[in-house]
């Protein structure tokens, strides 16, 4: 029979299943029974929405059965089965498309890393088992299919036989080595106690032999072995259970069950709610940015159930796009099961549902980062540009909920803060909110344009992140205090003319600056004496709403429109290097040219602008030195 390839890609990831050094290889057997309900789910969805057939609940099962001598495990399903082609195309490829893209980002070295992040499913049952047939029969088709493989190397597909729809996967346990057991797989307690730890909840029966013994009939002290059929698992779905029953561990079981993202969760929320709407609901924060969150492939949602029954897999509706981190799943009595998507967007009862929810988030929130600030600042890192983003979009209108949920890198205190703890700390004559933009917080550290501001003993926000001004411009003011870039015009530091004798020579050197503006020719909108800075020779700032960080941001944006944010060249009179200018100004004008254009360079070479002219930047340069 010829032999089918896999799919490149998910060779490789194959052989690292094969040869798995996992941990954890007993989430074989929760992947196996999750796709089983999977299945059944499939079929159940299919008779509701099919008033010619009827959801016979006793025969939608899983039975799970081993062969210790022959090495063999069985998983059947009664769900909706596999025709051929389905055979193929769900058990001939691997990861989907974005967990390959993540693979090749994040080089994985070994088979450890690979079940958490992917959850690739199926296959983990190569990490047990050295061969995998898998008969199925389609529902609604009278063929079944056996698919067969030893891993790697390929698998085939032949017709077979089958009585009923479902599926049967039947694992040949790998022999033990010096090093592995593989036993537990084969013997009934092992099963059955994997089948707790992963899959109590699975809300049809797994069913398994088990075996017992009891009193010999007629006789009182012999006993005999036999055998009876029992559902092993409590098929109370988690989010049904009552809190105090659950540990930290089911709820994180439960998250890489539904491989809701390869860490473990930072924080659980289980919710529920008896009244004008009742729902229960698991949510879920997770600890790390998914690869694609800020990308725009990621879709945010929740898992939707009504009455125990998945009507969604991801309902976008149930969340706010800045709480689109949160995980989990929602199950309402409430909602009608035959609903329409269309017309699910406009259920009251899931607007409800979502305000509720959303709000639960926010107090989650709030308390995690009064009670738990090192779990806050981890979600911070993960998920604090998301909150950014929803303060800057739907024109503000979200800033009153999530302007207290974020930090900033503190100049001072050289850790992030609240807004409210830097507005609770500021001295009396100080007016603005400070902050200074710049790509990390070690290149903010040295711009010129923070001096003064710090000298006066001022805190400073470090804004590292393009949206930060955005999302500050939409805030606008907090606590009655406005925001102010350490870069803007007017700084709001009253300086006195003796202890700054910039302000007293700025008339007098008048002509110099209204000359060294027409040198520049239209690339700064002035030049001034500078209040701000005390021993840098020069810096930029800006007039107007526009900033220079802004104006970079803007301009990398794709259809952007050229904006330029007005520039002004503040030249340190203190510094001798304006000496130097004067005298250039009254002998010398080629100089004073010559070095115009080096001190604008340079002012955007500190700022992180290009330079529009490298080669003619290095050439006045060496003139300079000749
Ligand atoms: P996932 O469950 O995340 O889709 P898996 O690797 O676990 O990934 O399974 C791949 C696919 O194979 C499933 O999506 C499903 O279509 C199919 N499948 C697996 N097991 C069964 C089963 N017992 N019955 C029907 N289909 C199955
Ligand atoms: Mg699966």
């Amino acid at each position: 029979m010829e032999k089918k390839q896999f799919k490149t890609e998910s060779k490789r990831i194959l052989d690292m299943m094969v040869n798995s050094i996992y941990t954890h290889r007993d989430i074989f057997l929760r992947e196996l029974v999750s796709n089983a309900s999977d299945a059944i789910d499939k079929i159940y969805y299919k008779t509701l929405a099919d008033d010619t057939l009827t959801f016979e609940k006793d025969k939608y099962y899983i039975t799970i059965a081993s062969e210790k001598e022959n090495r063999i495990v069985k998983i059947s399903d009664t769900g909706i089965g596999m025709t051929e082609k389905e055979l193929t195309d769900n058990l001939g490829v691997i990861a989907k498309s974005g967990s390959l893209a993540f693979k090749k980002e994040n080089e994985i070295k070994d088979g450890y890393d690979i079940i958490g992040q992917f959850g690739v499913g199926f296959y983990s049952a190569f990490m047990v088992a050295d061969n995998i047939t898998v008969i199925s029969k389609s529902f609604g088709s009278d063929k079944a299919y056996k698919w067969e493989s030893t891993g790697a190397d390929g698998y085939t597909i032949e017709p077979c036989n089958k009585d009923c729809v479902g599926t049967e996967i039947t694992l040949k346990i790998k022999e033990n080595t010096e090093d592995d057991n593989f036993d537990e797989f084969l013997d009934e307690n092992g099963l059955k106690s994997i089948i707790k730890k992963y899959s109590d909840f699975i809300r049809y029966p797994i069913k398994m032999n088990i075996s017992n013994s009891k009193l010999k009939e007629g006789s009182e002290t012999e006993y005999e072995d036999f055998v009876e059929e029992k559902t092993v698992n409590s098929m109370v779905p988690l989010w049904r259970k009552n809190k105090s029953e659950l540990t930290d561990e089911d709820y994180n079981n439960f998250y890489a069950e539904k491989h809701y993202g390869f860490d473990k969760p930072l924080k659980h929320i289980h919710i529920s709610v008896d009244g004008v709407i009742s729902y229960n609901s698991i949510l879920y924060i997770p600890e790390k940015t998914p690869y694609d969150f800020y990308t725009k492939e990621y879709e945010k949602g929740l898992e939707l159930y009504s009455n125990g029954v998945l009507i969604m897999n991801k309902c976008a509706d149930l969340l706010p796009d800045y709480f689109s981190f949160v995980k989990g799943i929602v199950d309402s009595e409430d909602l009608s099961l035959n609903i329409s998507r269309e017309v699910l967007q406009h259920d009251r009862q899931l607007q409800l549902i979502a305000k509720n929810i959303k709000s639960k988030i926010k107090s989650e929130l709030d308390t995690l980062l009064k009670n738990e600030r090192d779990k806050y600042e981890i979600f911070y890192k993960s998920f604090g540009r998301q909150l950014k983003y929803g303060i800057y979009s739907d024109y503000g209108s979200n800033k009153d909920t999530l302007q207290d949920l974020l930090l900033f890198y503190s100049s001072t205190e050289k850790k992030n803060v609240t807004l409210d703890e830097y507005v609770s700390r500021m001295p009396e004559d100080q007016k603005y909110i400070y902050y200074a933009s710049g790509e990390t917080n070690d290149r903010i550290e040295k711009l010129p344009q923070i001096e003064m501001v710090s000298d006066k003993g001022f805190e400073i926000l470090y804004f590292t992140d393009e949206v930060d001004e955005f999302a500050v411009k939409m805030i606008s003011k907090y606590k009655e205090k406005e925001f102010k870039s350490v870069s803007s015009g007017d700084l709001g530091i009253d300086v006195e003319e003796k202890e700054n004798p910039s302000i007293a020579d700025d008339k007098e050197n008048k002509e110099l600056f209204e000359y060294m503006k027409t040198t520049l020719s239209g690339k700064v909108k002035d030049v001034r004496a500078s209040k701000r800075l005390k021993n840098y020779p020069v810096c930029l700032s800006n007039d107007g709403e526009l900033t220079i960080e802004m104006e970079k941001t803007l301009n990398s944006m794709p259809n952007n429109e050229n904006v330029k944010a007005d520039k002004v060249l503040e030249i340190n009179i203190n510094n001798d290097m304006f000496k130097v200018l004067k005298g250039c100004f009254d002998t010398d004008k080629d100089k004073l040219d010559l070095y115009t254009n080096i001190l604008y360079n340079q002012a955007l070479l500190i700022e992180g602008l290009p330079i529009s002219d490298p080669v003619e930047f290095t050439n006045n340069i060496c003139k300079v030195m000749l």
